[in-house]
């Protein structure tokens, strides 16, 4: 897959904002956890700080958690949407070390309508190379968290949040040692 290389790094925050409500405790309760979120995924730019960025963001959250049971083209009418209502205008720039890239808004707007315009972006890409069904849940009987599956042959099962993987392997291999006859 050849994206732009702002997407990315959007597709990997969706997947945590998402999961963040989707783990044993909310990452994103407190706005000390949406300040530790922020910093994770390097979002610059205005932030609040207060209540209201926090619920706002957390709406957001639940909004984009429903482009997992989307298909491709209701995905793009909701993309449209989210574009309109976030006041996206893009335009290229070129600042610190990045060569001209899109900003699709200004970093003074509302952190939540930053969050949905760029994850909105990173989702075209998705949309129009016919990619969008990368969007998965996590297959372990335990979890609902996301996953959007960027390896190269198609074959990412398992969330990262919660380990899953590894947690299934380390079962399938209990499993056949319970197998072996005892002597
Ligand atoms: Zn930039
Ligand atoms: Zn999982």
């Amino acid at each position: 897959m050849r994206f732009t290389h702002d997407t990315e790094p959007a597709l990997v925050a969706v997947t945590a904002l998402v999961n963040s409500g989707r783990t044993d405790t909310d990452t994103l309760a407190t706005t000390d956890g949406l300040g530790d979120f922020l910093d994770t995924h390097g979002y610059t730019g205005r932030h609040d700080g207060d209540v209201t960025e926090l619920q706002a963001v957390r709406a957001l959250r639940d909004r984009l958690a429903r482009f997992w049971d989307l298909d491709r083209d209701a995905a793009a009418e909701e993309v449209n949407r989210i574009l309109r209502e976030s006041g996206a205008r893009p335009f290229v720039t070129r600042h610190d070390t990045a060569d001209w890239h899109i900003h699709v808004t200004d970093s003074g707007d509302p952190l939540a309508d930053r969050i949905g315009a760029e994850t909105a972006m990173a989702f075209v890409d998705l949309i129009r190379a016919d990619e969008f069904d990368r969007l998965r849940t996590c297959v372990a009987d335990d979890c609902d968290c996301v996953l959007i599956d960027m390896s190269r042959n198609r074959s990412r099962r398992f969330c990262a949040e919660r380990n899953c993987g590894n947690r299934a392997s380390v079962a399938a291999y209990r499993a056949r040692r319970s197998q072996i006859p005892h002597s």
